[in-house]
């Protein structure tokens, strides 16, 4: 396991609850009437705060925006630019991950190390038995970080890096 892997900060089982949480409430925003397909995401701050997000779709398709990108833009909008968790969730069984767009605008304001909690639609609910895979814990939230949902990622680091002219 590289060190951008490692998740840095353990978060108390009630902070996860509560970003978990607050994903699942913001699902109840959603606007989909286009595909059908309710998110929710919510960040949590290092001080604690909750900052929901929902997809809103829009009739010219490609003017969409995800429940993740929802979050991240109410929350730099609002001053708030460092996060210490994600949790993500929709209305079906299976766990949804962030889409390739919102990795990369998780990327610029999130540490690799980030936790990310992709949380079941019947939320909590113990799955363990079926599951093969070790990050699914015992409530069935599937944990990951950044790093491993965009490994050998582009970040604004790199943009630092010397260069020859
Ligand atoms: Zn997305």
């Amino acid at each position: 396991m590289s060190p951008q892997n490692v998740v840095a900060l353990e978060l108390s089982l009630e902070d996860r609850e509560r970003v978990i949480q607050g994903a699942l409430q913001a699902k109840e925003s959603a606007y989909s009437p286009y595909s059908k397909f309710r998110v929710g995401a919510a960040l949590l701050t290092p001080s604690g705060e909750i900052i929901q997000g929902c997809n809103v779709e829009n009739a010219s398709y490609g003017g969409t925006i995800c429940a993740e990108r929802t979050a991240l833009v109410k929350a730099i909008s609002e001053g708030k630019k460092t996060f210490v968790a994600l949790a993500v969730t929709s209305d079906v069984a299976a766990h949804i991950s962030p889409c390739g767009i919102c990795r990369q605008f998780i990327r610029e304001f999130c540490a690799l190390s980030m936790p990310i909690y992709l949380a079941p639609s019947d939320h909590p609910a113990s799955r363990k038995s079926e599951e093969e895979d070790k990050n699914v814990k015992a409530d069935g939230v599937l944990e990951t970080t950044l790093g491993e949902l965009l490994p050998y990622s582009f970040g604004p680091e790199q943009l630092e890096l010397p260069r020859k002219s």
